[in-house]
Order: C-alpha cells, then structure tokens, then sequence
C-alpha cells in the first residue's frame, strides 16, 4: 500500500503549541520527534551539533538584569544534536498502537474500503487471535466494527472477505509522518526523502 503523506495547501504555522522538532542525531540519523522545551535544552546545553530549515519558533526567556533586555532564543525545525548515537536510530519497529494503525491504514476499513473515525474501528487480526495469529504489524489492518463483527473468528479467505491491502510494519520514518498532524515544510521534505524509495507517493 502507497502511503499518504498528509501533504497540504497550507501549510502548518508553527506555533508553541503544536510544533515539534525533529532530532538527528550528529551522523544525521533520524532519532524522534521532540517537544519545543526539549529542544531549547539542547541549545542550552550546547549539545546542538547543527541545523537545517530555517528558525521557525522563538522562545522568549528571562530578562537580563544587566540590560533588561528579554532574552530570545530560535529554534529550528531540524535539530542535530551531538552525543552518543541511540540505538534507536536504525529504525526501530514503531509500537503497535491503535492509534498508528488506523493511521497506517489511513482510517479505511480494509475488507469493506469506507473511511470511519478511530471511534468506529477496531484492531482487526487476519489470522485470528484463536487460530494462534500475532498481534504484529503484519497480522493487523483497520475494521470497522460491522466487518470486524462480520468476519468474526475466521481468516479472510474462509470468510470470504479478501483484504483491500497487504498489512506492513511502518518504517520509523512512515511512523514519524504519521505520527505528527503538524509536520512544517522542511521537515516534511526531509522526512520524505528518507522514505523507503517503493513508497513514496508519485
Ligand atoms: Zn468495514
């Protein structure tokens, strides 16, 4: 299945409040999403190695005594910091989450192709718990709850009800996409170019 990057017309002001950075580590390896207060640590500390995008936030600080000036600080949206390499950064398996799979799966029911909000789908397994299915990324799709009723404990085939779409497990990058609903420009071109080449959108 293409995935759809949630690309828009407009796109995303960045703001406090829902903006988020992304953190490299210093050999540019994609780490995770971090709060804009994590980031400002960063600066702090001085363990920014360097930067891409330009500044897209400005935290206003404590006024300096000496000049009663009020202390700014920018941030960038891509932030690579130096120190020790996490493990994490060779694409982990992102946590099987209801919340990520019906992102995964773009909110659409994969036996009967309608679009619902996470309110009306379930965790489908294709080979059923009962039948000794894993509760992985590949054994998982979006339902809603009439073909998850429908289907009941039987495989597609025996129900017959064939899938729309082959489950897969989210590279962390596909992760990170849809993991954020306010992606700036930069890091969004970032992210992309990351992207397992088979699916990337056209
Ligand atoms: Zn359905």
């Amino acid at each position: 299945m293409l995935m759809e990057v949630p690309f828009s017309d407009t796109p995303p002001v960045a703001t406090l409040n829902t903006t988020r950075v992304l953190s490299l580590d210093a050999a540019g390896r994609i780490l995770d999403w971090i709060s804009w207060q994590d980031a400002v640590c960063l600066y702090v500390r001085g363990a920014v190695a360097w930067t891409l995008g330009d500044a897209c936030l400005t935290v206003h600080g404590g006024q300096s005594r000496a000049s009663g000036l009020q202390s700014t600080l920018d941030l960038h949206p891509i932030v690579a910091s130096t120190g020790h390499c996490r493990e994490h950064a060779i694409d982990p398996a992102p946590a099987l989450t209801n919340t990520a799979l019906f992102a995964r799966d773009r909110h659409i029911c994969l036996y009967c192709g309608n679009q619902y909000n996470r309110h009306d789908l379930t965790r489908d397994h294709v080979l059923p718990l009962s039948k000794k299915g894993a509760d992985e990324w590949e054994n998982v799709v979006s339902a809603c709850l009439a073909c998850n009723l429908r289907k009941g404990s039987r495989t597609p085939a025996q129900a017959n009800m064939p899938l729309l779409a082959v489950p897969y497990r989210p590279s962390w990058v596909e992760h990170l996409i849809l993991s954020n609903r306010n992606i700036l420009a930069d890091q969004m071109e970032f992210l992309v170019n990351h992207l397992p080449k088979n699916r990337r959108r056209a």
